[in-house]
């Protein structure tokens, strides 16, 4: 199949990923050192914040929808995000690769830095970023999985919807990623438009059904070049995270 053209990004304000992108909250919390003031552990693993201005998620969504009808027209349909997710697409492809590595480096590092050490969140320097959707004509949950990453930024874009609350398991390495969660590993997060979390990969999660009308994610992958090279497999046992390994 012949390589189509490059998109040609509509607002281009979106190829950079600076304050007009972000919630006001978020920026004045990093510049003033108090992302604890902002930044909630909702869940054990689990960091909830306000981060995308609202200008920016329905930017966004048009922008995907702008691509979309673009690649109908070049009848080269988008590359899916990944084996699970029919609907959605991927970032590089729209030529928002590089706005996504801004806000890695410049606004989520000093998060991971500080809340994912454990999962070299001090050297997050490669990314996959995608939008995943769930609605009523397409996918509408997500079985239970652990993400292709070290650290995850999951955001949401919109619209108006009921359900596909991201539901969580406990963190486990490859090795015991099987078993069953305690009690107090059990929770969900119920997304909202602008609000996102970032949690460990090897954290075990899926989407619960949704119920009505149509949701939008923003997710990144976010992932260490320095310790995959030390490590084959990132998720290998043992590991100081996971419970069951530190009861072996
Ligand atoms: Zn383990």
């Amino acid at each position: 199949m012949p390589r189509r053209p490059e998109y040609p990004v509509r607002q281009s304000w979106l190829e950079r990923f600076d304050r007009r992108c972000l919630d006001p909250r978020f920026v004045r919390a990093l510049e003033e050192d108090a992302l604890e003031t902002l930044v909630a552990e909702v869940h054990p693993g689990v960091f909830e914040f306000p981060l995308l201005s609202r200008e920016y998620a329905e930017a966004l969504l048009r922008e995907i929808h702008a691509f979309e009808h673009w690649c109908e027209r070049q009848k080269a349909p988008p590359t899916r995000p990944n084996t699970m997710n029919r609907q959605g697409v991927v970032l590089v492809e729209m030529g928002l690769e590089d706005s996504l590595y801004d806000l890695l480096d410049r606004w989520l590092l000093p998060m991971t830095r500080r809340w994912f050490a454990a999962h070299a969140g001090e050297h997050l320097d490669h990314l996959h970023a995608f939008v995943v959707e769930y609605a009523q004509r397409g996918d509408t949950s997500l079985d239970f999985h652990v993400d292709d990453s070290e650290v995850t930024l999951n955001a949401c874009l919109g619209h108006d919807f009921e359900g596909a609350e991201v539901y969580f398991c406990g963190e486990r390495c490859e090795s015991h990623r099987a078993e069953a969660a305690n009690d107090s590993e059990a929770w969900a997060w119920a997304p909202e438009v602008g609000r996102a979390i970032l949690h460990a990969g090897a954290h075990r999660h899926g989407v619960r059904r949704l119920r009505a009308g149509r949701r939008t994610n923003l997710i990144v992958w976010a992932r260490s070049s320095r310790y995959r090279i030390a490590h084959a497999r990132p998720h290998l046992a043992p590991q100081p995270w996971c419970p069951a390994c530190e009861a072996a």
